[in-house]
């Protein structure tokens, strides 16, 4: 039985009598507030810096799922409720909250919206953003605002809920949210397949949009090197298809029909990439355990590339058209600024977002690669991302890590009102200062 209304729970109080408690105090002991989750950023964001004044404020307690609107297709949940029991929770009532990365078992749905979290659905879904449509929030004063609606039109003026998301807890503290729910697909099957090219790929993506429309739930591309790495590192695993082939890309079909429907289309739309020569060879999954094996595969880049060493992580995204040209010019410039570099390239690409992460060359020494070369080859990446119009932070937000690099990729008018927000909104600063604008 589905409640009537999200209900309030004590817990936003506390958050609100904290809030209240620290603005009074601030003035005399300089303190300020850092919103936390799962801590699995990977910006910096939610960890206090070492003034030893900042109070870390843990959401992870307050997990509840307050209700299940299935007429509605919402769901309401606090903060600290970790992804996958939000997942499983929807799955219980029959429905699907799309919202899938790989740090789903720890991360909590509040750091999700704090940082506008994407990961693999968003090319079908969108991102944390797009599944949110309402929020309750402690505002920087220690009041609650009760933004809870279920609404999917309410046009009374200025969004604040889109203020909030992606704001990284420098306006509130995020408690609460109500987020959107879909019909599970009947099946759902994943293929892996090898393309000679990322123009390829890129083609790839557009006949799989026109082929399996709202079915393609993602596509992610990974490039040779960093399926290398998988291999190298993770024998067991036995990464198909990657040897020959610059690049493979996976591709997931949601079909709300059946399993042999979504294989049809699926086999349709891989031989007419097979006989425009977009790709050279595919596997498609014959179980849902072979197709978490590839997806599996997809994850373990990261893990596969720390085993390497340290290295020097981008969050990029560019046009979706203007990928293969942003690589082929990055590839190039950085082989020619550090001879024998290596580039971990994989991501989202049905989102025109990539990882584009800087190796150092095989005998070069990790730790002096990034201390000699990190700042410079952040500059050239990220020059280049600003002149193929793309954003130097696409789903892991700003956090201490790119604060001070916004200036420079961000228009000034856009900083200033920014900046005017901020203020309006917090205007002592309590609110995870010196994350995304310094005041
Ligand atoms: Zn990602």
């Amino acid at each position: 039985m589905a409640r009537r209304w999200p209900w309030f729970a004590p817990g936003s109080a506390e958050v609100a009598a904290i809030v209240k408690a620290c603005a009074q105090h601030q003035a005399v002991t300089g303190v300020s507030l850092v919103p936390q989750g799962g801590n699995t950023g990977l910006a910096v964001g939610s960890v206090p810096d070492d003034s030893g004044r900042q109070i870390v404020l843990s959401l992870t307690r307050m997990n509840a799922v307050r209700g299940i609107d299935s007429a509605n297709l919402t769901i309401t949940v606090e903060a600290g409720c970790i992804l996958q029991s939000l997942q499983e929770a929807a799955e219980e009532a029959g429905l699907l909250f799309p919202l899938s990365l790989a740090a789903e078992g720890s991360c909590t749905i509040g750091g999700n919206l704090g940082t506008n979290a994407g990961g693999t659905q968003v090319v079908r879904y969108g991102n944390a953003r797009d599944l949110c449509l309402g929020l309750e929030v402690v505002t920087a004063q220690g009041e609650i605002w009760h933004g809870l609606s279920g609404l999917r039109k309410d046009n009374t003026g200025y969004d604040l809920r889109d203020l909030f998301i992606g704001s990284e807890g420098t306006l509130g503290i995020i408690t609460a949210a109500t987020l959107k729910l879909y019909p599970l697909p009947a099946a759902q099957l994943t293929a892996w397949a090898a393309v000679p090219s990322m123009d390829a790929a890129v083609a790839l993506l557009g006949l799989a949009h026109r082929h399996l429309g709202a079915g393609l739930t993602g596509f992610e591309v990974m490039g040779q090197f960093a399926l290398s790495l998988v291999d190298k590192h993770f024998r067991q695993l036995s990464v198909p298809l990657y040897q020959d082939a610059p690049y493979c890309v996976l591709l997931e079909n949601s079909d709300h029909e059946s399993e042999t429907h979504a294989r049809t289309r699926f086999e349709h739309l891989l031989e007419t990439a097979m006989e425009q020569s977009l790709v050279s060879d595919a596997v498609v999954s014959e179980s849902l355990n072979q197709a978490r094996h590839l997806w599996h595969l997809r994850e373990s880049i990261p893990l596969a590339q720390a085993e390497e060493g340290l290295n020097i992580k981008h969050d990029i995204s560019v046009p979706v058209s203007r990928i293969p040209e942003f690589v082929a010019q990055t590839d190039a410039l950085l082989q020619h600024e550090i001879p024998g570099v290596r580039l971990v390239n994989f991501g989202h690409l049905g989102d025109g977002n990539l990882h584009y992460n800087v190796q150092a060359p095989e005998e070069m020494d990790a730790n002096a690669f990034l201390r000699d070369q990190e700042d410079r080859v952040n500059v050239l990446v990220y020059d280049a991302v600003a002149r193929f119009g793309g954003s130097i932070s696409a789903e892991h937000g700003v956090g201490s890590l790119k604060t001070d690099k916004l200036p420079r990729y961000k228009s000034a008018v856009a900083l200033d009102m920014m900046h005017s927000i901020k203020l309006a909104l917090d205007p002592y600063n309590l609110m995870n200062p010196g994350r995304i604008v310094r005041v």
